[in-house]
């Protein structure tokens, strides 16, 4: 059993059960109830009083911790049988309701939780908003929250109404959903961390072996003439620079990141009073998609970023993550 390359903070907790009792076949999402750091959370796991631990943690920069490895169980979700089976992550959050999470650390939410699934052969994440399907893995239900366990609101409900955002990002990237509708087409910035380029597709293969067998995620890319050994992507620079510096140590001290768009922005139309490419804003209350079609409560109260404008069609992000496509005119400044 692995734990996940995207690391780049380890403090392993006196507080975990080893080895786990149970396979890795669920996800477990809670907030931490403070914008803190991967160390602070190391420091909170540390002392054996405190009886609470997270195999991973995300801080509010978005880089990943570790506190109790993979192969064993953490004492997180008040259910020793849900532990026993489940990947526990804490992410940094507000102190309050909705306990909101950061754009860079919900990034890093998505990058994490794929990493684990590849890692563990878990092919598709299946949320369902029912309690007892999820308590029961009905209907291969694999996400399960701490109030299902505990008299508690955690993940709190900022997170907890993104399960369903969160499964269907991390299905695509497994190649676990449904070709994305053109509208929400992926178009973030991807960071991936290249390990050499070559000429000959054999000489790229035998590396891609030699590095996948080393534990990371490889690919090989042809661009031009040449062939690319790549390993990623992320959402997050952060957890590219964590890659690199592992395979630095493991002696591809030449690996670079490498960044890329989805899809090339199209030349801009004029479009409204000063929004632009880039620009932080707000979705009118109740406005449909460029299409007509309906979005998530939670969209119109969160800030996007504009990915892209043409003419008066605006693609919406958010942590990096294409959101829809909308009427410009239904945009404000934030
Ligand atoms: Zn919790």
């Amino acid at each position: 059993m692995s734990n996940s390359n995207l690391v780049s903070y380890t403090k392993i907790s006196p507080n975990k059960s080893s080895p786990r009792n149970h396979a890795i076949d669920t996800i477990t999402i809670h907030c931490v109830v403070g914008q803190c750091s991967v160390e602070t959370l190391g420091n909170i796991f540390a002392p054996t009083s405190r009886e609470a631990s997270s195999n991973y943690g995300i801080g509010n920069d978005g880089r990943i911790g570790m506190y109790v490895e993979e192969k064993d169980r953490s004492w997180c979700s008040s259910n020793a049988a849900n532990d026993n089976r489940a990947i526990t992550i804490e992410v940094a959050s507000d102190t309050k309701h909705p306990y909101s999470v950061n754009e860079k650390a919900y990034a890093a939410l998505l990058d994490l939780v794929t990493d684990i699934c590849k890692r563990n052969g878990i092919k598709k994440l299946v949320w369902s908003e029912n309690k007892s399907d999820r308590v029961n893995h009905k209907n291969g239900c694999n996400m399960t929250v701490h109030r299902d366990y505990a008299n508690k609101s955690c993940p709190g409900d900022y997170l907890y109404n993104r399960h369903g955002e969160i499964a269907a990002e991390v299905n695509r990237r497994l190649g676990a959903a449904e070709p994305p509708k053109p509208d929400t087409a992926p178009t973030g910035t991807l960071y991936k961390v290249q390990i050499g380029a070559f000429s000959k597709k054999a000489n790229a293969a035998a590396l891609e072996k030699k590095v996948k067998a080393a534990g990371f995620d490889t690919f090989v890319t042809k661009e031009g003439t040449l062939y690319k050994v790549q390993v990623g992507a992320f959402s997050v620079k952060a957890n590219a620079e964590a890659i690199q510096k592992k395979l630095s140590a493991a002696g591809y001290s030449d690996a670079f990141i490498t960044a890329s768009s989805g899809t090339a922005a199209k030349p801009s139309a004029p479009a409204a009073a000063k929004i632009t490419e880039g620009s932080r804003v707000r979705l009118k209350q109740g406005a449909p998609t460029y299409t007509g079609g309906s979005l998530a409560s939670y969209v119109y109260d969160r800030v996007h970023v504009v990915k892209e404008i043409s003419g008066k069609r605006a693609v919406i992000t958010f942590g990096n993550i294409v959101v829809a496509a909308v009427n410009v005119d239904d945009l404000t400044l934030a």
